[in-house]
């Protein structure tokens, strides 16, 4: 199982590439960026750094990367390191909402991770864990969907549930958004892949959250196939009604 250095480590890297990154745009004012976006440069400068770490402070472990080369040789490994070294990068450089995801995966579960999100200035691990939710004085739910999926995940929500619908981009933002109190759930009902969402289901876990597929079964991560068919991550009195709200797309 995950010891008390492997959450440290994810926190570490996590926060870490997230002031890389700040850096990156600190030195890249708008005019000198590159035509086609910074994210790119975002993306690479991102990887490479976490890479380099986890080779130095855990050798012997795999590594599935979005910006990597997936080495199918992580699926008989007993520890995996599943990590997005720039999530949401359409909106890295002009908003708040991009994130880092480290996530350390054994036996199919994620037992420690971390989201670093620069522009709240914060890095939320699974050690020590995140603090617990408060209760929630709005009427209605607030649910965080997809800017993509907002016609489908957020009409179905609406209608089932009467929540309140809010389209963010970046998974591990709206996860985080859920861990802060400031949103009630955060709905996927398309796939998403392992590195969306793997860190931010570590961490929404340690805080006490539910974290499910959106036909309420368990989350599995390091598949031959690194998708996740729909994901749920919600106050734990929300999960029934959410579920059953999505029961179509299940
Ligand atoms: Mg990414």
């Amino acid at each position: 199982m995950a010891n008390a250095s492997d959450h440290m480590l994810a926190a570490r890297i996590a926060s870490e590439t997230g002031n890389l990154l700040v850096e990156l745009l600190e030195q890249h004012e708008d005019s000198k960026r590159p035509k086609g976006g910074i994210e790119y440069l975002g993306d690479r400068t991102a990887h490479e750094f976490i890479v380099d770490q986890l080779a130095r402070h855990r050798p012997g472990d795999a590594v599935l990367s979005e910006e990597g080369y997936d080495n199918p040789s992580r699926l008989g490994a007993d520890r995996v390191w599943i990590v997005d070294p720039l999530d949401g990068s359409s909106d890295y450089g002009w908003s708040a909402t991009w994130s880092v995801h480290v996530a350390l995966v054994e036996g199919g579960r994620a037992t420690a991770g971390a989201v670093a999100v620069p522009g709240w200035e914060t890095t939320w691990a699974t050690e020590p864990t995140p603090r617990p939710v408060m209760s929630r004085v709005a009427e209605k739910p607030l649910i965080l969907v997809a800017r993509s999926r907002r016609n489908v995940d957020g009409r179905l929500l609406h209608a089932a549930i009467d929540a309140d619908i809010a389209a963010i981009s970046s998974a591990g933002v709206k996860a985080m958004a859920v861990v802060r109190g400031e949103a009630d759930a955060y709905v996927h009902g398309g796939y998403l892949y392992e590195w969306d969402s793997c860190a931010p289901v570590a961490v929404a876990l340690a805080a006490g959250l539910s974290a499910c597929r959106v036909d309420g079964s368990a989350l599995e991560f390091n598949k031959a196939e690194p998708t996740t068919d729909g994901l749920v991550i919600c106050r734990p009195e929300l999960r029934d009604d959410i579920v059953g709200a999505l029961a179509p797309l299940a």
